[in-house]
C-alpha cells in the first residue's frame, strides 16, 4: 500500500485516524441529445417529476436531520427547498427545453455551468462557496430524472468521509449520522457549508487536497489533521503512534477549554468581560452560545442573498433576522446590513465591474444608491426586533453625511411601520462600523449620532496599513500589532468611552489571544469573533488581571515595531500571568 502525505486547509480542528469510505460524485453530462418536437411535453413532464422526487426527498432527509441534529442543522435544507420552489428556476429550464429541443440533462447541465461561472467570478470566498448550493439542488434533480435504488454502506462502521466536494445536503445528511470520524475534501474551503458544520459538531476537516480522491482507496488508513491542515494516507506504524499521542495532547487541550465555556467571563480581578459570535448562518447560533458567546456580535447579513436566485423579499429577511433574535434571546443580536460590492460581488444585484474593488462601492455606499435595499432591511429588522435583544449595525461608514442619511431611512422606516400598525422595539440601537481611517478620525462625532459603536479590525488594519487582506503577496505587512494601529485603536476605545457609547471590537483581531489582551488595556469589554475561538480567548482573558493587562499594554504601545511589541508583551503577560496560554496559543 502506497503511503502519501498531503497538505490541504485545516477547516475543522482536531485529528481523527481511520478507514477511508470515499463518497460518489454527480457528473453533469455535457452531451447535448437532441429531441424531437413531440418528445417535448414528455421531457417536462420527467423534469417536473424529478423536481417532485427532490422536493419529497429533501423534505424526508429535512426531517431526519432535524431529529438527529436539532433544528438548526436542517434550515439547509429549507433554503434548498425554496430554490426548487422558484418558479423562475424551472421556468428558465422549461425555456431551454421548449426552444431548444434538448432534453432535460443538458438543460440542467447548462443551467449548471451557467450558475458555475456566475459564482467562480466572485472573490470572496465566502460567497463563492455558495455555489455548491445551486449545484446540490441541481445535482439532485439530475439524479431523480433517472431514479435508481441507492445504496449505501449501512454497517455504522466509523469511517473517514474522502469526496471531491460534499455538496451542502450531503454533508448535513452524512455527519449527522454520528460514524463520520473526519471530513477531507478535493475542493472547498474555509467558510463551505461542510466546513462551518464539521466545526460546530468538533469533527475534523482538512480540505482543498485537489486530488486526494485518486489516491485514496475505500478501506484505507487515513490519519486527518484538521488543526495543520494534513492528510495521510496509508502512514507506516511510526507515524501513527506520532499522531496518535498527538490526538491524545489535542484532546486534553480541547477539553481543557470545554470547560472555560460554562465558566463566567471575569479576569482575576472581577472585571466583566463580554465574547460574542460573529456568524453568517442562523444555525450558527445554538453552536456558538453553547461555546461560551454572550451574543451575537455581528451577523453578516450578505449571506441572505445566496439563499434566493432571486432578490430576497421582505419576508425572507424577517424570517431569518426573526429566527437568531429568538435563538440568542435574551443575549444580544447585532445584524449589519449587507456589505456587498466590491469584492463581496453577487450575480443578482448585476453590480458592475470596478477598477478598484476595495475602494468601490461596496457596503453602506451600495445600500445608499439604492435605497429601497436599505429600507427592506432596515423594516425586516425592526420587525424582528420585538423582543428588545435585536441592534443595526451599518458598514463602512466613511463619513458624517452617510450616517445622517442612513438615520432619515431609519426614521422614515419607522414612521411607515407604525402607520401599518406593526409591532416593534422603539428603541432598537443604531451602531456604526469604524473600519475606514476616516471614520476612525471623527469618531466622535459619529458616535454623538449613533448608539454603538464596532470596530471592524479586518477592514482598518487593510486600509490604515494599504495592504489589501486577501492578497498574500503581502500578507507579511498585514500587522494588528502595528503601532500605528494601536494608537488608532486606543483613540476610537478611550474616544467612544468618553462620548460615554459602547464599543465592539468584531474583526480577526479579537480572537487572537495576545491582540485580545492588548484590547483589553485599552478598555476593550467587548469582543466579537469567529465561535470557535471563544473558549480560548475566555480562557486568556480570565486569567489575567485587568489592572496589569492595563499597565503593560500602555508601556508596549511606546515601542517602534510590532516584533517589539509582541516579544514585549509575551515576556511581561508570561512574567506576571504564567498560565494565561495554553500550549497551541503562541503562533
Ligand atoms: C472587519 O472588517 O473587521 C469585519 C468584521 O467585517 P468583514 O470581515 O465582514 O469585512
Ligand atoms: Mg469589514
Amino acid at each position: 500500500m502506497d503511503y502519501y502525505r498531503l497538505r490541504g486547509v485545516g477547516v475543522s480542528p482536531g485529528i481523527s485516524i481511520g478507514e477511508a469510505l470515499l463518497t460518489e460524485r454527480v457528473v453533469f453530462s455535457s452531451r447535448r441529445e437532441l429531441i424531437s418536437k413531440k418528445q417535448v411535453a414528455g421531457e417536462l413532464l420527467r423534469l417536473k417529476k424529478a423536481f417532485q422526487r427532490t422536493k419529497d426527498l429533501l423534505k424526508d432527509i429535512r426531517g431526519t436531520v432535524r431529529e438527529k441534529m436539532g433544528e438548526e442543522h436542517s434550515f439547509i435544507f429549507d433554503a434548498h427547498l425554496l430554490i426548487l420552489e422558484d418558479i423562475s428556476f424551472f421556468a428558465k429550464l422549461e425555456k431551454m427545453i421548449r426552444e431548444r429541443m434538448i432534453r432535460a440533462e443538458g438543460a440542467l447541465s447548462e443551467a449548471h455551468d451557467f450558475y458555475e461561472k456566475k459564482f467562480e467570478a466572485i472573490t470572496d470566498e465566502y460567497f463563492r462557496q455558495r455555489k455548491y448550493d445551486v449545484t446540490d439542488v441541481l445535482s439532485r434533480v439530475y439524479k431523480n430524472l433517472e431514479p435508481v435504488a441507492q445504496k449505501r454502506r449501512q454497517d455504522g462502521k466509523d469511517r473517514i468521509l474522502v469526496g471531491h466536494e460534499l455538496l451542502p445536503s450531503e454533508a448535513a445528511l452524512r455527519l449527522s449520522q454520528g460514524n463520520v470520524l473526519a471530513v477531507v475534501l478535493d475542493m472547498g474551503g474555509e467558510t463551505s457549508h461542510t466546513a462551518i458544520l464539521a466545526r460546530s459538531l468538533n469533527i475534523p476537516a482538512c480540505v482543498g487536497l485537489g486530488d486526494v480522491t485518486r489516491l485514496v482507496k475505500n478501506g484505507d488508513l487515513l490519519i486527518v489533521d484538521g488543526t495543520d491542515g494534513e492528510v495521510l494516507i496509508n502512514p507506516p506504524l511510526a507515524i501513527q503512534k506520532e499522531f496518535q499521542s498527538k490526538k491524545r495532547r489535542y484532546d486534553d487541550y480541547r477539553r481543557e477549554l470545554r470547560k472555560t465555556s460554562r465558566l463566567k467571563p471575569v479576569t482575576l480581578d472581577g472585571e466583566a468581560f463580554f465574547p460574542m459570535a460573529n456568524i453568517e448562518l442562523p444555525e450558527e447560533v445554538k453552536p456558538a452560545l453553547s461555546l461560551g458567546a454572550e451574543g451575537i456580535g455581528l451577523f453578516r447579513s450578505e449571506f441572505i442573498y445566496l439563499q434566493n436566485t432571486s432578490l430576497p423579499s421582505e419576508d425572507d429577511h424577517y424570517r431569518i433576522y426573526s429566527r437568531i433574535a429568538k435563538e440568542a434571546h435574551p443575549s444580544p443580536v447585532h445584524i449589519r446590513t449587507m456589505d456587498i460590492g466590491g469584492e463581496k460581488n453577487l450575480p443578482q444585484l448585476r453590480i458592475e465591474k470596478e477598477p478598484n474593488p476595495a475602494l468601490g462601492l461596496r457596503a453602506v455606499r451600495f445600500s445608499l444608491r439604492d435605497k429601497m435595499l436599505m429600507k427592506t432591511q432596515l423594516r425586516a429588522i425592526l420587525r424582528a426586533s420585538t423582543l428588545k435583544n435585536v441592534r443595526i449595525l451599518i458598514p463602512m461608514i466613511t463619513e458624517y453625511e452617510e450616517i445622517m442619511q442612513v438615520k432619515a431611512l431609519y426614521t422614515e422606516v419607522k414612521e411607515e411601520l407604525r402607520k401599518e400598525k406593526v409591532s416593534f422595539d422603539e428603541k432598537t440601537p443604531l451602531g456604526v462600523m469604524i473600519e475606514v481611517p476616516a471614520a476612525a478620525a471623527i469618531t466622535d462625532i459619529l458616535a454623538q449620532e449613533v448608539d454603538y459603536l464596532s470596530i471592524g479590525t479586518n477592514d482598518l488594519i487593510q486600509y490604515y496599513l494599504a495592504v489589501d487582506r486577501s492578497n498574500e503577496l503581502v500578507s507579511y505587512l498585514f500587522k494588528p500589532l502595528h503601532p500605528s494601529i494601536l494608537r488608532i485603536l486606543r483613540f476610537i476605545i478611550e474616544t467612544a468611552h468618553r462620548e460615554g457609547k459602547e464599543i465592539t471590537v468584531c474583526g480577526e483581531m479579537a480572537a487572537n489571544p495576545l491582540s485580545a489582551l492588548v484590547l483589553l488595556g485599552f478598555g476593550l469589554k467587548k469582543f466579537s469573533m469567529n465561535p470557535i475561538f471563544i473558549p480560548r480567548i475566555k480562557k486568556v482573558l480570565r486569567a489575567v488581571e485587568y489592572k496589569s493587562v492595563k499597565r503593560i499594554v500602555q508601556k508596549a504601545v511606546l515601542l517602534k515595531t510590532a516584533q517589539e511589541i509582541e516579544e514585549y508583551l509575551l515576556e511581561k503577560i508570561l512574567v506576571k500571568h504564567p498560565k494565561a496560554f495554553l500550549m497551541g496559543d503562541i503562533s
